[in-house]
């Protein structure tokens, strides 16, 4: 009985008893409203394409759209450091990950991180997009910190679609050589794209043969 309250914890959706190093137990997991595995590039989701415009990117990876539990766990985490959140968010990646790379996924040679500003760095004290995905990709993945912002960018989230555009063109910069590399460049949340699309563009320009863009959540276009 003590043994089962030191190694068990409750699933965040249903309560049932589960493993301590998980966060959903199976049902929850599999019921979750992930985007089906079997379109591998969500680009070719026309829903997708009319939400998010990625021009830079050959494909597009995520887990679901930013509402719902997703949109819930990922603003509880990013916003209020409710940390407790971050196995959850570990898991649910590593769960669609796996099932994207069952269906023969693009496997990429090096990841990239959006860098996060350095004020809101210091503000939050914590990356949420690295912090959740670094654990959730496989041993040995080649991880660089070499994609730095080059400017002083204003909150994607104020701002409309023509203003976000303008307030990231040209913030990223990247100095190592990726010649013929496949990249993927990781977000928690994609909106419009145009932070995204920045970043695809200075991997492209760095050399990159093929850029996907791997991210927690997309915003559906009703929520803009
Ligand atoms: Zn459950």
């Amino acid at each position: 009985m003590l043994l089962n309250c030191l190694f068990s914890s409750r699933c965040a959706c249903c309560q049932a008893l589960i493993n301590h190093n998980h966060s959903l137990c199976n049902n929850c997991l599999v019921d979750f409203p992930f985007f089906s595995p079997s379109q591998n590039n969500l680009l070719l989701r026309p829903d997708v394409k009319r939400a998010i415009s990625l021009k830079y990117c050959n494909g597009l990876f995520a887990c679901g759209w930013y509402q719902g539990w997703l949109q819930d766990w990922l603003s509880k985490y990013k916003f209020h450091k409710r940390t407790y959140l971050k196995q959850l968010l570990i898991q649910l990646i590593r769960y669609q990950m796996q099932r994207f790379w069952q269906n023969g996924g693009f496997i990429p040679d090096i990841y990239f991180f959006i860098p996060l500003s350095q004020t809101r760095y210091v503000a939050r004290g914590y990356n949420q997009v690295t912090q959740t995905w670094l654990p959730a990709l496989p041993t040995g993945s080649q991880v660089s910190q070499d994609l730095v912002r080059n400017k002083i960018t204003k909150p994607q989230s104020q701002l409309s679609k023509t203003e976000r555009r303008r307030n990231v063109k040209n913030a990223f910069c990247l100095s190592t050589n990726i010649q013929g590399k496949k990249v993927a460049i990781i977000d928690d949340v994609v909106t419009t794209g145009s932070t995204m699309d920045v970043a695809a563009h200075a991997c492209l320009q760095a050399g990159a043969a093929q850029v996907w863009a791997f991210a927690t959540s997309l915003t559906p276009l009703n929520s803009k």
